[in-house]
């Protein structure tokens, strides 16, 4: 049987752990610089507060109903998400961790469903995350049975499509624009020849479907009939690029300044390939103007390095986009965004090294290591290089961010006796 584990208002929940006192009431989290309302719990959702919606609409709505406001957190919820998986591998015979808050699992014999469900509880008790988990043959099956799970009360959180007749009471009237993986062209066009619900379409000729939707459509089309497309896999591929951008909290115009945010993405993209096990062969870097400024001239430029070697290295990544910047940089403008992107990815085990190579690479990657296990150790960046700065004149806009309860030390609540 295939499971989909998936946590229920995630951000909001993972908010909610340290401040109980917020069971009940409702909550949102907005995305960087406080722009758009990206999560909400029940009681916001049946408030009318929309998914997306720019939260300065909702400002008269948040503070009649005394919603809980929080600039997003990623530090603690990606340390969250690390709790649930933990909690979930040794329960499961395969994993395969789908997003930051979802993971396909396998359960192979019998009583799947008890499983599910001391499993669900489990994760409640160790993490305070609570979870929804659908179990079905497929895992397009499972997202729908999961969206039954956290529906209906009461499927207490986890719901089995197994027997035929399961399956078409569970697809009868679920709408073809929630399925997994059809996005909204595909499903106006389903709709535009009367499917639209997941049964209509299971029913539909074969040859038609992969006519209209490709082979994509026609292996939906079987995934909804019970057979596997699409198995549980533990070693999903790596990623072929690796991007940190930032929206600036105010206008950045100084090379300086532009130089401590494009060195700092650059090192957050180097510590995360390091977290791969992966090396990178080209740096792109890019700045922009803000398009939403009309009477402005607008600038935007970018361009990629290709590496001589392979690297996760700080140092050289940095270089890399330093490099670019030097070249694109134009000091009239007021800049409103910045990333860097590595590409080109490779395993480091599969890096050949340079001929005429002037880097001392395993002292460099010892000092890496050191800087990885310091920073994991006492937050973020406590170790940086010099151009990363103290200012942060270009951070996020972050008025109401919550505290890295998990992962600074500072941060810890203390329990008074
Ligand atoms: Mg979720």
């Amino acid at each position: 049987m295939i499971a989909i584990v998936d946590c229920n208002n995630f951000y909001a929940s993972c908010e909610r752990v340290f401040r109980p006192n917020l069971n009940g009431k409702p909550v949102v989290v907005l995305s960087n610089n406080d722009g758009c309302v990206i999560a909400r719990s029940n009681e916001a959702k049946a408030l009318g507060i929309k998914m997306g919606t720019p939260a300065f609409k909702n400002e008269k709505l948040f503070a009649i109903n005394g919603v809980n406001v929080f600039s997003c957190n990623f530090a603690l919820y990606g340390d969250m998400s690390r709790r649930v998986m933990d909690t979930i591998k040794p329960e499961a015979d395969e994993i395969e961790i789908y997003s930051i808050d979802e993971a396909f699992i396998t359960f192979k014999g019998p009583a799947s469903e008890e499983r599910a469900r001391a499993l669900r509880s489990r994760i409640l008790k160790w993490t305070g995350i609570p979870v929804s988990i659908g179990l079905a043959p497929t895992k397009t099956l499972a997202k729908v049975a999961v969206h039954v799970a956290k529906k209906s009360n009461s499927t207490r959180g986890v719901y089995t499509i197994d027997s035929p007749a399961e399956i078409s009471a569970a697809i009868q009237h679920f709408p073809v624009e929630d399925l997994w993986g059809i996005g909204y062209r595909s499903a106006s066009k389903l709709q535009s020849f009367g499917i639209s619900t997941a049964l209509q379409l299971t029913r539909a000729d074969s040859g038609w479907v992969r006519r209209n939707l490709s082979v994509t459509g026609l292996r939906l089309q079987k995934e909804l009939r019970g057979t596997i497309c699409s198995p549980v896999n533990e070693d999903v591929p790596r990623k072929q690029n690796l991007r940190t951008a930032r929206s600036f909290g105010q206008e950045v115009k100084t090379y300086d300044d532009l130089k401590e945010a494009l060195g700092t993405f650059a090192v957050n993209c180097a510590t995360k390939l390091r977290k791969e096990g992966s090396c990178c062969t080209t740096v792109t870097a890019f700045i922009h103007t803000n398009p939403f400024k009309r009477e402005a001239f607008q600038y935007n430029n970018s361009r990629t390095i290709k590496l001589e070697v392979p690297t996760s290295d700080n140092i050289e990544i940095v270089a890399a986009a330093i490099k670019i910047l030097d070249k694109i940089y134009r000091p009239m403008f007021s800049y409103k965004k910045a990333g860097v992107m590595v590409g080109g990815i490779v395993p480091d085990s599969q890096v050949q090294l340079g001929l005429f190579d002037a880097v001392d690479r395993s002292r460099r990657s010892d000092l890496m290591q050191s800087i990885d296990e310091i920073n994991s150790k006492f937050g973020r960046d406590k170790v940086r290089l010099a151009l990363q700065g103290f200012d942060r004149k270009w951070r996020l806009r972050q008025e109401r961010l919550s505290p890295c309860y998990t992962t600074r030390f500072t941060d810890f609540l203390t329990v008074k006796i």
